[in-house]
């Protein structure tokens, strides 16, 4: 195909892979042995407070059960902090982030007050606060002037982009989402600025992943662009809901995938992703999977 890929699947290790997670675990495999391309594994473990001791080994145990291996050893993010500190020391020195001061329960207030409801995700727009200082307050959180990056960079308010398989997206991130944080008032790297720190580093040209994470990408390509980094494409596959139509996550009490039968959990992640059961073997499940994955590229 000649075209350079190299992908990846991020877990975090907060609990086992479930049903929902296999789904972009497999997407991702496959769309990446369809390229002919790279599969990383990234276990994204930060956040060490949400993390689950020991939930690392049983996912690369669940993966390699259902076949979806790598030649490449994993990463992890807690091995990596160096980059996002070299990461925000850039944005800092072009101006492009600040220290924030403000307590989540001040940031609602305020938004509050303006007339505003709490909506998206029941996030508060950060109202800018501390972007000219702190005003006496101590430093907590790094956050990112979205506003200066747009501006030094000439990018449109709107910014606009394609995902292979929901189409067009956009999103204003300046009044939508406002200056997010990339570094938590408890020292903990922001998801945001890790995944895009760890994709550039790692050449990752295809992200395939969840469209629960649909939401973060407008802010991922504005911080790719702050840092002059190339933009990889993007993919976000269907999530599985849960009986009660909530998005299926560890946080709702999904279960870990079965390793009794790994071949049925992988049928029922092909079968949300549009592909016919194969009940044969392992193998020949992945093989027709990738055969058709590869035919039905072209509509992503
Ligand atoms: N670590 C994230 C998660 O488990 C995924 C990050 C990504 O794929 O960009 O939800």
């Amino acid at each position: 195909m000649g075209v350079r890929y190299v992908g990846r699947f991020a877990p975090s290790p907060t609990g086992s892979l479930h049903a929902g997670s296999l789904v972009a675990a497999l997407a991702s495999w496959l769309d990446a042995r369809a390229h002919l391309g790279q599969w990383l594994l990234r276990i994204e473990d930060i956040d060490a407070p949400r993390c689950v001791a020991g939930a690392d080994q049983q996912i690369l145990k669940q993966l390699a059960a259902c076949g979806l291996v790598t030649e490449s050893e994993p990463t992890w993010q807690s091995r990596r902090t160096y980059l996002y500190e070299d990461a925000l020391a850039k944005l800092i020195n072009k101006g492009w982030a600040y220290p924030c001061g403000c307590s989540r329960k001040e940031i609602e207030d305020v938004y509050v007050s303006q007339g505003h409801q709490l909506a998206r995700h029941n996030a508060a727009v950060y109202p800018g606060t501390c972007r000219n200082g702190l005003h006496g307050k101590s430093a907590r959180a790094w956050r990112l002037n979205v506003q200066a990056v747009i501006e030094a960079l000439h990018l449109p308010p709107t910014l606009q982009w394609h995902d292979r398989r929901k189409g067009l997206q956009q999103q204003d991130v300046a009044t939508e989402v406002g200056d997010f944080v990339l570094k938590r008032a408890d020292g903990v790297w922001a998801y945001q600025l890790a995944v895009v720190v760890d994709d550039a580093d790692q050449g990752v040209t295809h992200i395939v992943r969840g469209e629960d994470l649909l939401d973060n990408t407008a802010r991922q390509i504005l911080l790719q662009k702050a840092l002059d980094f190339p933009t990889p494409t993007y993919m976000h596959t269907p999530l599985v809901l849960g009986e009660n139509g909530e998005k299926l996550s560890k946080q709702n009490g999904a279960q870990a995938l079965d390793l009794s039968d790994p071949l049925a959990a992988l049928n029922r992640a092909a079968g949300v992703l549009g592909l016919k059961p194969c009940e044969t073997s392992l193998s020949n499940a992945l093989n027709q999977w990738t055969q058709a994955w590869l035919s039905s590229q072209q509509s992503f």
